[in-house]
């Protein structure tokens, strides 16, 4: 199958909505990341996602809708609190686990009897759901690697696979949405994303619960409650570490390592590269919000240019930073570590 790249405007959204009303696949801009559309209300298409994927049965895709009177097709209920939610942050990067309706077939939510609702802010995202109805759509990846933040990202990915990308230029946040269940009542956050956890308390006035897993390993047999959290994700082929600590003690944890690479490089904020003694360094920006928008990419650059090991720094977990630190840990299977300045100074002296 050719995989064609186009611009969206609305000759191409029609021929987008074609696709999708015969069952087929769109890769789609929104303000996260690409995503990988189909009919949510068509389970034949929906489990073609998965194939075109590579993604487990088990984890469930995301509804995406484009305007909230479409919420009555999509979830059974919508609580007080999810009221609250989403007249705040939506349109925008915050997903909602509510009670599903049954007109969203089995094959979306993977056997659930909740759905992941997110009402996207991208124009292009919107003009297609418009035309489409609600989209069911995970990120636009091969299952375990980066999420995808380009239209060329995804033809990387899936050419031959999906017939459309339509090219809406590098996504804003560049991290995937926040999730949020909201089925059982507080609220629990499933996943860290651009609308932060202090946001999501400061709207709800109260404490918002960090969900099992999200900052950790599930334990062995444990049950996810996003099942998307226990499956391997983000990895590029280098190797990730993260380092934490501070600019001496990372510094020198950094140099000494790295001699045992092969290819090593850096993933660092702007200000921080001259730390590194001359390692070759991919850009983290100047800020957390830059850290996240260029992570993705940073990944994959990684192995287009041909790095075997990527030595990431740390963030501090508030903000933007918690959401930075979930993916790139996992990009890392939690290979964390604290560099300690005073060890790394015992060692150094002769
Ligand atoms: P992705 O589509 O790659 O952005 O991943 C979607 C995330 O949302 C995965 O971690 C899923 O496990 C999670 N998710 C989707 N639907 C549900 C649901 N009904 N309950 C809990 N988590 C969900
Ligand atoms: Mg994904």
């Amino acid at each position: 199958m050719e995989t064609r790249i186009l611009p969206p405007t609305n000759e191409n959204l029609d021929l987008a909505a074609r696709i999708l009303a015969a069952g087929g696949l769109v890769g789609l801009p929104t303000e996260t990341v690409y995503g990988l559309a189909a009919d949510a209300r068509n389970a034949k298409a929906a489990l073609s996602v998965f194939a075109a994927k590579g993604r487990p049965a088990d984890n469930p895709l995301i509804v995406h809708i484009s305007d909230i009177s479409q919420l009555k097709d999509v979830a059974r209920d919508v609580p007080r609190r999810a009221q609250v939610l989403l007249r705040r942050f939506w349109p925008g990067p915050l997903t909602m686990i509510l009670p599903k309706d049954p007109a969203i077939p089995p094959e979306v939510t993977a056997g659930l009897d909740t759905v992941a609702v997110r009402f996207p802010a991208h124009p292009a995202a919107r003009a297609l759901i418009d035309r489409s109805g609600p989209l069911a759509a995970p990120s636009a990846n091969l299952s375990g690697r980066p999420s995808t933040t380009t239209a060329q990202h995804v033809y990387h990915d899936l050419h031959g696979r999906i017939p459309l990308i339509l090219d809406g230029g590098p996504c804003e946040v560049g991290l995937e949405s926040t999730v949020v269940d909201l089925s059982r009542g507080p609220a629990v956050l499933l996943r860290p994303g651009g609308v932060t956890r202090e946001m999501l308390e400061e709207a709800l006035g109260e404490p918002v619960a960090l969900g099992k897993g999200v900052m950790e390993p599930l334990p062995e047999g444990e049950k996810a409650l996003s099942p998307g959290l226990k499956h391997k994700h983000y990895a590029p082929k280098a190797r990730v570490v993260v380092v934490l600590g501070t600019d001496k003690a990372r510094a020198s944890y950094v140099r000494k390592h790295a001699k045992e690479d092969a290819a090593p490089c850096v993933l660092c904020l702007e200000e921080n590269r001259a730390l590194y003694g001359g390692l070759p360094a991919l850009d983290a920006g100047r800020k957390p919000e830059d850290y996240a928008h260029n992570l993705f990419a940073a990944l994959r650059e990684a192995d287009a240019r041909g790095y075997t090991a990527v030595y990431a720094e740390g963030l501090s977990l508030f903000g933007v930073g918690l959401a930075v630190m979930n993916r790139v840990e996992r990009a890392a299977g939690f290979a964390v570590v604290r560099a300690d300045e005073e060890d790394e100074e015992k060692e150094d002296r002769p």
